[in-house]
Formats: C-alpha cells, structure tokens, sequence
C-alpha cells in the first residue's frame, strides 16, 4: 500500500485545484519558507479525520478554507482527497485504489466519502486501525512530535507499538463489546426490578 495521489482545493493555500502524484519510493517536496509544504501534511491529517484545529495550526476548523489573498477572494469551501493502493490488500476492502475525501463548507456542514459514497468518521477510522495510517497513527511524523513520543507518558508511547503489531481494533472491538455488555446488564436489573415487583 502507498499514497498514490493527493488531491486539494481550497484548502489553506492551496486555492485552485491541485494533484500530487506520488509513486512507489521516496518523493520530497522542497520550496521556500511559506509555500505551503507543511499544508500537504495538514491536508493528509485533515482527510484522515483531524478534529482538532491546533493540531493542523489553525484556530479554528474553518481555518483550514482558502481564506483569500489579496487578488483572490476567500473560497466558499475545502476539499481533500487522498488515493491509495491497495493492490496488497493492506485495507481491509476488496478495492485495489482507495480514495479517502473530505469536505467542509464554511457554514460548517461537513462529509467524508469513500471511494465516492458518503461515509462516516468513524468508517474511516476504522478502515485504517493497525495500519499506521489514520490520524492518530505514526506515518505523519510532525515536527517536535519525535521529542513528544521520547518525552510522554508510557501509556501513549504504548499506544504506538499497539497500532504497530495490529492489536487496535482488537482493543476497540473489546471496549464496544464490553460496553455493551454493561448495557444489557443493567438492563437485566432492571428487568429483575420489574419482575419483583409483578410477582
Ligand atoms: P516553512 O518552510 O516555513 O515551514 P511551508 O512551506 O511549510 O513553510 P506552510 O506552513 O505549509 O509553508 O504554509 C504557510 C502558508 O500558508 C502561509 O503563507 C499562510 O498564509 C498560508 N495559509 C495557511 N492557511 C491559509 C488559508 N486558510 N488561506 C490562505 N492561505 C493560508
């Protein structure tokens, strides 16, 4: 699996539509202070489902939309997608390119699709557990963020290796079947509560 192709409009500085093409290996993307490298990188956290604006240099979410130069206007919205093969079946899905896209209008209505059909957050998340890839994974290596691994708590530094032997969305599965387990428990005592009081 590779990122074959990010596509952008209206996202931060990238007004016009724009692809990036990218093959198997390594591409570096070089120019000056304040061409927008690092706005690649946002856009690849924002599609993958980045909820907070700090973490893309933003104050707010809506920062994130072309907010106009002085011979531009601001844009009305901001889109990303980002293709990956799959040729290998790294993505639990029968698809050989998948496409990931966001979008968010600045009235604040928002969707993710994938490979075209409308989605949810959590359809995404999910594609990418044990993966690497997805936001909260370790394929994007911002800057400082090496110190904030070195530097944090072991039970976040944990949470990296997790991802890394694929044991996540075991853990998630768990944590769901365990809540729901507690549901129908205390459905249960209420059940009992009721009976107790017919009989
Ligand atoms: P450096 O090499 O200094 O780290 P860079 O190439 O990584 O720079 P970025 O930080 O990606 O550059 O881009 C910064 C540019 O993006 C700034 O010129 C900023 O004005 C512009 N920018 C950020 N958000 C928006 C937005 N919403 N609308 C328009 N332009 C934006």
């Amino acid at each position: 699996m590779y990122l074959k192709k990010i596509e952008v409009q209206g996202f931060k500085s990238f007004a016009n539509k724009i692809v990036f093409q990218f093959h198997n290996g390594i591409t570096g993307i070089v120019g000056p202070n304040g061409s927008g490298k690092s706005n690649v990188a946002d856009a690849v956290r924002w599609v993958l489902g980045e909820q907070s604006a700090k973490q893309l240099r933003g104050a707010s979410m809506q920062d994130v939309i072309f907010a106009g130069t002085e011979n531009r206007k601001p844009l009305g919205y901001a889109y990303v997608a980002i293709t990956l093969d799959n040729s290998d079946k790294k993505l639990p899905v029968e698809y050989e390119e998948v496409t990931v896209a966001r979008r968010v209008y600045r009235s604040g209505e928002s969707e993710y699709l994938l490979n075209g059909t409308s989605c949810r957050l959590k359809d995404v998340n999910e594609l990418f557990y044990d993966t690497g890839i997805g936001k909260e994974g370790y394929s994007i290596i911002g800057q400082g963020q090496i110190d904030k691994i070195l530097s944090g708590k072991p039970e976040d530094r944990r949470e990296l290796f997790d991802e890394a032997v694929g044991i996540v969305k075991f853990k998630r599965r768990k944590h769901t079947a365990q809540k729901k387990l507690e549901d129908e428990r205390q459905n249960l005592l209420r059940v009992n509560d009721i009976l107790s009081e017919l009989t």
